[in-house]
């Protein structure tokens, strides 16, 4: 069963001042199985997080459709999109980056929940809290008094707050110490035995997928060119 059917997915940016488009994405077609994890690899500027940000209707989509439980998100409108909306969500790179910090972390938590209408109560912040790891007391602090490893954590959270289906991480460990990347992705995989997560993880290193994927598809100047295991990949000359 196919959670994200991405087709022919595009997304082309004017040149700033000149004719002429950056294909950044340009004609993907990619399967994500529920309950599985595709990894997508490839170097820098490929188009891997336009993808991924395209998925969420984070970036402008030129062409193509991404179809989630095989409903076309673009046919979907107010209410429907909007609970539509609360399946998809994404992990950041640097969690600082993406953490507001004059927030608390329990507004952190909570900001998505009462955004959508949702309970916000202490209840489900210990939850969340409890699931990435983190002490409760971790409520009432702020994101700067945490490691790198615990804001990831506490970026994690925030994705979790809205129970989605499809988790999108982009580079979720890249910033991190490398003695810190296994216990994020670590987590990542016992959150999605847990919660019966699928997930979509970007990375320009292979060994970060490899640890936590099933699948990997390689990306290359804006399109999927192969798709195989990660070992598979790992182990080619
Ligand atoms: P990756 O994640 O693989 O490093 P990106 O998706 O960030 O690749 O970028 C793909 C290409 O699209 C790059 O050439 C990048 O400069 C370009 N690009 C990304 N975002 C924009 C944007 N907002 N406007 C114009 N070009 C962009
Ligand atoms: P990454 O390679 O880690 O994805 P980048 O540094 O390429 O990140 O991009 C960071 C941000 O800048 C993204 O939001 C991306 O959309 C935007 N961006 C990247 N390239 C361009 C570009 N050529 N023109 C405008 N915005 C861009």
């Amino acid at each position: 069963e196919v959670l994200l059917d991405v087709r022919d997915l595009a997304v082309h940016y004017p040149l700033r001042g000149r004719r002429g488009t950056v294909r950044a994405v340009d004609g993907v077609d990619l399967a994500v199985p529920a309950g599985r994890t595709v990894g997508l690899v490839g170097e820098s500027g490929c188009g891997k997080s336009t993808l991924g940000r395209a998925i969420l209707r984070l970036a402008p989509v030129t062409r193509g459709e991404v179809r989630v439980d095989g409903t076309d998100l673009a046919t979907l409108k107010g209410e429907a999109l909007r609970r539509r909306r609360r399946d998809l969500q994404m992990v950041f790179q640097d969690p600082l980056a993406s953490l507001n910090p004059r927030q608390s972390v329990e507004t952190i938590l909570t900001e998505p929940l009462r955004a959508h209408g949702l309970p916000a109560g202490g209840d489900r912040v210990a939850e969340l809290l409890d699931q990435v790891g983190l002490p409760r007391a971790a409520g009432r602090r702020y994101p700067h008094e945490f490691s790198g490893g615990q804001r990831q954590r506490i970026g994690i959270a925030r994705a979790l707050a809205l129970r989605p289906r499809l988790v999108i991480a982009d580079e979720p460990v890249s910033a991190l110490d490398v003695s810190i990347q296994a216990q994020v992705l670590n987590l990542l995989a016992d959150l999605q035995a847990e919660l019966g997560l699928t997930y979509l993880v970007i990375a320009h290193d292979l060994a970060v997928v490899r640890h936590v994927s099933d699948e990997v598809a390689v990306m290359y100047l804006g399109g999927i060119v192969e798709r195989a295991t990660a070992d598979e990949l790992y182990d080619r000359p």
